[in-house]
């Protein structure tokens, strides 16, 4: 028997399950190596649980998303999440640092018919989960490496480093210090390819957090090249907003 693979959807964009879809060369290699049980995103024939990974895309948003994901948890014997909402959130957890009535009335016409939680929080905060894939969206390398590693029970080989070491190993430029751009990647993580400062951009932190960064003294440079508080503030509130060190770092120039 081939291990059970299901890929979930909570509240997202879909773009991090394309990402699987996305891998076409390798997609019928790992059709092969796994059976795909549950991936709606792909096909509406679905097979029961357990199931031996489950990939959740998605932040948990409203209380059929909260009672949804703990059935999961129970049918799942790993359980990763893939994506800056299920790992931080995402985008709609921007609300979360304002009042969640004033959001819908300017949002909704209509606002009694909204049925949602008033935080968008990342899967972690409900149920045990086994590895965090980072990205707004995934890089489908470090996705298929990370089914690999499952399935051949390792630890998948995933970097925690920040953003700055992949500028220094591809031979980029660094935008902040030859142009004085504002760059986030010296506190993010790294795995998107080095797509935004190898094109002269600086880094806009969608792969959340680095380990141990330090938040602090990249504020004290932006402040010195001319960031103001609030732009400060702004800064740290994209595709990653609600993980914890963007958000505490962010509420320091409120
Ligand atoms: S992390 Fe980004 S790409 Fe992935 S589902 Fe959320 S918004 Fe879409
Ligand atoms: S461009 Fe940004 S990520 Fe690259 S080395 Fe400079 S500060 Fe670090």
């Amino acid at each position: 028997m081939k291990p059970k693979l299901a890929v979930w959807k909570f509240s997202s964009c879909d773009g991090c399950q394309l990402s699987l879809l996305d891998c076409e060369e390798e997609l019928l290699q790992l059709a092969g190596a796994v059976q795909i049980a549950h991936f709606l995103e792909a096909s509406r024939a679905t097979r029961p649980g357990p199931y031996d990974l489950s990939l959740v895309e998605g932040s948990i948003s409203t209380a059929r998303e909260q009672a949804q994901i703990r059935w999961i948890r129970e049918q799942s014997r790993q359980l990763v999440t893939i994506g800056a909402c299920a790992t931080a959130g995402g985008i709609q957890a921007l609300r979360n640092l304002l009042d969640f009535d004033e959001v819908q009335q300017q949002v909704y016409p209509q606002p009694d018919f909204i049925d949602s939680l008033a935080t968008a929080t990342p899967v972690s905060d409900h149920v045990k989960v086994d590895f965090e894939l980072r990205g707004c969206p995934i890089d489908k390398g470090q996705l298929l490496e990370l089914i690999n590693a499952f399935l051949n029970a390792r630890r998948p080989n995933i970097p925690a480093w920040s953003q700055c070491q992949e500028c220094k190993a591809a031979g980029t430029v660094c935008v902040m210090v030859s142009r004085g751009e504002p760059c986030l990647g010296p506190v993010t993580q790294a795995g998107c390819g080095n797509r935004c400062p190898a094109v002269g951009r600086g880094c806009y932190g969608c792969f959340g957090p680095a380990e141990r960064p330090n938040a602090a003294a990249l504020s004290r440079r932006l402040q010195e090249l001319g960031m103001d508080p609030a732009s400060l503030q702004r800064y740290y509130r994209l595709f990653n907003a609600n993980a914890p060190a963007f958000r505490e770092e962010s509420a320091r120039h409120e």
